[in-house]
């Protein structure tokens, strides 16, 4: 595998199959071995696990994961590639490839994806690992850690933008809904810093590896829908203050309201609020909402 790490192997593969790497995919391939061995000790992967790896490119970071756990799920949207992964794997009984997108759309991960995991995968959250192709990230993790199937831990190479944002707290210009929908379901850190010449073709920015650890919430948001809208309308109006976004999103009364209940201060602005606050403020809003 170690000669199969660099860029004139990789350039060589694609060139054989009349390849050449997608911009619009996100297809920035890792030529760095050092990188590799990162993100595999930042899986710490057990001989039970199983992974879902999105985006499996030519194939090599597919076989390391396999190395190392029970089974790899990977899917891979690019039919070239999926049709060179599937050649470099083949008779591995450890290793499942998918040709699709991850995504159903921005909110959901695909059918496909969902019903190989449950063919594969019986019990206990699996792991997600990935090199991610930077277009999708925010929603690939979002839906993720909404997703039906329990993942403990996801491993993945972001965009350094995006991993700050996701890592942000309050207080912080890149706090958003990313690093509140992440953080109401996991912790979140900066595992290694990456730069563009580990990648092939480089990237116009620098990379993160995330090690992103699922836990249960703080406060149980009671109706998911009524927090995510209510986060969502709060940060389109980030400048203004608590009682006036409320105010703009669901009425002067109810506004009132959720101030009065709430016991936050009414001069905050959304980006000062915690996910734990924010989680109250949508319990009362749909306590509220039921009570009129
Ligand atoms: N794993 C390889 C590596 O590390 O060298 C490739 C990583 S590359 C950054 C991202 C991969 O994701 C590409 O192979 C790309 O074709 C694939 N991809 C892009 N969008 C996808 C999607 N929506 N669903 C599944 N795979 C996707």
């Amino acid at each position: 595998m170690n000669k199969e790490i660099n860029v004139s192997y990789l350039k060589s593969v694609l060139c054989r199959n009349n390849l050449s790497p997608n911009k619009l995919l996100g297809q920035n391939f890792l030529v760095s071995k050092h990188v590799f061995s990162k993100i595999l000790n930042c899986a710490r992967l057990t001989s039970e696990d199983t992974v879902l790896e999105i985006g499996a490119g030519i194939g090599r970071l597919t076989s390391l994961l396999a190395d190392r756990c029970r089974k790899v799920i990977s899917v891979e949207i690019d039919s070239g590639l999926f049709k060179i992964a599937s050649q470099r794997l083949k008779g591995r009984e450890d290793v499942f490839l998918i040709h699709g997108d991850l995504l159903d759309g921005k909110h959901h991960i695909s059918d496909e994806v969902t019903h190989s995991l449950r063919r594969v995968h019986q019990s206990g959250p699996i792991k997600v690992v990935a090199n991610l192709p930077y277009q999708i990230s925010s929603p690939a993790i979002i839906n993720i850690l909404e997703w039906e199937i329990a993942v403990g831990r996801m491993c993945v190479m972001l965009q350094k933008e995006v991993a700050e944002r996701l890592t942000a707290v309050p207080g912080q210009s890149e706090y958003g809904p990313l690093s509140v929908f992440a953080g109401y379901r996991a912790d979140m850190t900066v595992f290694a810093e990456v730069a563009p010449s580990e990648f092939w073709p480089q990237p116009e920015v620098r990379s993160a590896l995330v090690d992103i650890v699922r836990r249960e919430p703080e406060i149980t948001a009671g109706e998911y829908r009524v927090f995510s809208k209510l986060v969502n309308l709060l940060f389109q109006n980030r400048r203004k203050m608590l009682r006036k976004g409320l105010k703009m999103g669901f009425g002067g009364d109810a506004a009132n309201r959720l101030i009065e209940k709430s016991g936050i201060n009414e001069k905050k602005r959304p980006g000062e609020l915690t996910t734990a606050e924010l989680v109250h403020l949508a319990n009362l809003l749909t306590e509220t909402q039921r009570a009129y």
